[in-house]
């Protein structure tokens, strides 16, 4: 199934189904826990874009060796959220800035607008790589143009990590409970692959 608004309807029975919330609570009714199940879901179905628009950067600006995996959410310190990890690699400052700002900026051209909650890691990480938050709006447009540019890039990695996240909610659910694993990883492999296909 192509990765749709028909994902996050996917993604939310799902969640359902398996009685699993990605918030944090407390919960104080049951209009409180479904509520929680739609932000969940919208929370996985906006990452998805959000992550392979970190990866599609990176990738593009020449990065795509040291990208290790991507994730589309794991709880951390307490709070749910995607990533992609990255291994050290210099590059020009303004490199980091793109593939910090990929993300909101994939989000943006999916969705018309990004997450505060989603973006506020990545502003803490744009501020403390000295950004000029002035300059986000000029970034958004062009980090926009370089997802564009390799827009089949983009799409087929949201597939993928669509479908590795719908197994992961029907097989893994279990470790998923128990917060150890992270959930719908794409490798760096498989991701430079796509990247390569779609750049041929
Ligand atoms: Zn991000």
């Amino acid at each position: 199934m192509p990765f749709t608004n028909e994902g996050f309807d996917t993604i939310h029975q799902l969640l359902k189904q398996q009685n699993l919330s990605l918030m944090p609570g407390p919960f104080n009714s049951q209009a409180d826990v479904f509520k929680a199940y739609r932000e969940s879901a919208q929370l996985i179905t906006r990452t998805i874009p959000h992550e392979a628009g970190h990866a599609v950067v990176g990738l593009a600006l020449d990065a795509g060796d040291v990208l290790e995996w991507i994730a589309i959410y794991a709880v951390r310190d307490g709070l749910p959220g995607g990533g992609c990890k990255w291994g050290e690699k210099s590059c020009p400052i303004e490199h980091q800035w793109m593939s910090t700002v990929g993300g909101m900026a994939a989000e943006r051209l999916k969705y018309g607008d990004y997450l505060a909650t989603t973006a506020q890691f990545d502003k803490a990480d744009l501020a403390r790589a000295g950004f000029n938050p002035a300059r986000l709006p000029e970034f958004l447009d062009k980090c926009g143009d370089l997802i564009r540019s390799n827009d089949a890039t983009w799409k087929e990695l949201q597939q993928l990590l669509y479908e590795r996240t719908v197994g992961d909610l029907n097989d893994r659910i279990d470790a998923i409970r128990q917060g150890d694993i992270d959930v719908g990883v794409v490798t760096g492999q498989e991701a430079r692959d796509i990247f390569k296909k779609h750049s041929a």
